[in-house]
């Protein structure tokens, strides 16, 4: 029982015990084909939801209802799955929201792999062992030109693999520019998966300025490797200098040493087009002459997670024979997923098959355009509801600070009230919505809501700001 006398008392302690649910005569009632480990599993979830709806505002349920829905959990195996959620941020690759979305054909390949078996590793013609590898590869090298291709479960893994399998026993150094040495996020530090493969980090020049002549001076005979590694997700402006790739190519090759580019964002096409600042490309990094470039899948690439290397054959079967390979390497529905979006671009349709290209080839006239028709919807139902020029955000750790003029539905405070709440409302909302907060607006950003979907965002933002679910 809720005590609603005493604030200080927290309704979430006056739930029952798991115990007590499994003994509840409704579930009982319910004759469940359940053994109890799963019982007190669902017991466990149903408990989870009852306290997330109380943080949320709402009552405790009563101990019939909660019984009742240890009941249906049980019954229909309701294992919690992320739910799929709308993304109005106007974030195009948000990693805590699953970064890209798949195109069409992605998803058909993953689903006709997914529920059957697939020549995956298997030589068709000579009905024997074949290359898990080999599809991918061939994919890559047309849309790249590429000598070699690998394919492996994420960019931290392709690193990680890179400086296991490539570095000799006795030159373990790496030597890395100070302004490259990123965090990605989840508190992750490029670093500290290079030191997982026993290289030693020989950091050169300062946060803001390194030169070739500091790469230079720090090369010894116990060098391995130059690494560069593209700081996706932060700019340094002002008094800056970083060494051009073909510099560091040449530096590296006259020691014979590997260069190796992390490129983090992968993107294959121009983006000056969007009025974006352009971004080197994997393809102009290997002409500069790296040895290997590694980059998402799930980035501007727009694919499943994944981890690319293009580069130098030997390097690429060096890497392909390493026993890290088969700890690294990715399932037959991501090598499916990602080769059908690769071809997108071999068939030069890319902006207009690959959602994250849509989203940022969407003109600001068009967002007007839809996020008007949304706020005169909301408008007419009674809720406050105007439009903002905003900006949308490429994200993902690519393209730091790069954005694109976008137009915001703008739900003010001076209606709505706490605008936290609302967003908290909108979250907990079926469909979940997450919107963004910013002074005195609640924003929504429709470039990133496939537009399908606006009629479904009409209907989530009506029910949470009216408290509904
Ligand atoms: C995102 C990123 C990574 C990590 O990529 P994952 O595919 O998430 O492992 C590594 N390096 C750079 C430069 C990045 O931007």
């Amino acid at each position: 029982m809720t005590d609603k006398r005493n604030p200080s008392h927290d309704p979430r302690r006056s739930l029952p015990s798991v115990d007590a649910l499994l003994r509840d005569p409704t579930l009982h009632a319910m004759s469940i084909a359940a053994d109890h480990t799963q019982l007190v599993a669902a017991a466990r979830q149903a408990l989870d939801e009852a306290r997330e709806q109380i943080t949320a505002g709402e009552d405790a349920p009563a101990l019939k209802a909660l019984a009742q829905r240890v009941g249906e959990i049980a019954q229909t195996g309701h294992a919690p799955i992320p739910l799929p959620v709308i993304n109005a941020t106007g974030v195009i690759i948000n990693t805590n929201l699953g970064r890209a979305p798949l195109s069409e054909a992605a998803l058909a390949a993953m689903r006709a792999v997914g529920g059957g078996y697939a020549a995956l590793e298997y030589d068709l013609a000579g009905g024997e062992r074949g290359s898990r590898n080999a599809l991918a590869r061939e994919a890559l090298r047309l849309v790249t030109g590429a000598e070699d291709a690998l394919v492996v479960n994420n960019a931290a893994a392709a690193l990680l693999l890179i400086l296991s399998a490539l570095l000799p026993g006795d030159r373990r150094e790496v030597i890395i520019s100070r302004g490259q040495l990123i965090e990605i996020g989840g508190g992750f530090r490029i670093p500290d998966v290079l030191r997982q493969s026993g290289a030693r980090l020989i950091e050169v020049g300062t946060t803001n300025r390194t030169r070739a002549a500091d790469y230079a001076a720090a090369i010894t005979s116990a060098t391995g490797m130059i690494l560069a590694v593209h700081p996706s997700n932060f700019r340094i402006v002002g008094f800056t200098e970083s060494a051009p790739l073909g510099d560091l190519a040449q530096l590296a090759h006259d020691h014979a040493l590997p260069l190796v580019h992390d490129q983090g964002s992968g993107c294959l096409l121009d983006l000056t087009q969007f009025g974006l600042a352009a971004e080197p490309t994997p393809m102009q990094s290997l002409a500069a002459g790296a040895d290997l470039v590694c980059f998402s899948g799930d980035k501007l690439l727009g694919g499943p997670q994944a981890g690319i290397i293009l580069g130098k054959a030997a390097s690429v079967q060096t890497l392909a024979r390493h026993p890290l390979m088969r700890a690294l390497r990715v399932d037959k529905v991501t090598l499916a997923g990602l080769i059908a979006t690769v071809r997108h671009y071999q068939r030069g349709e890319a902006l207009t098959h690959i959602p994250i290209w849509r989203m940022i080839a969407l003109t600001a006239e068009s967002l007007r355009a839809r996020s008007a028709a949304l706020a005169e919807r909301l408008s007419v139902a009674g809720i406050a509801a105007g439009l903002q020029p905003g900006e949308s955000a490429i994200g993902g750790g690519s393209l730091p600070g790069a954005t694109l003029p976008t137009w915001h539905v703008a739900l003010p405070a001076a209606a709505h009230g706490d605008l936290n709440a609302l967003a908290k409302r909108l979250r907990l909302g079926r469909p979940p919505v997450i919107a963004r907060v910013y002074r005195d607006h609640l924003l929504l950003d429709l470039r990133t809501v496939p537009p399908e979907n606006d009629e479904r965002l009409g209907d989530a933002i009506m029910r949470g700001v009216r408290g509904e679910k």
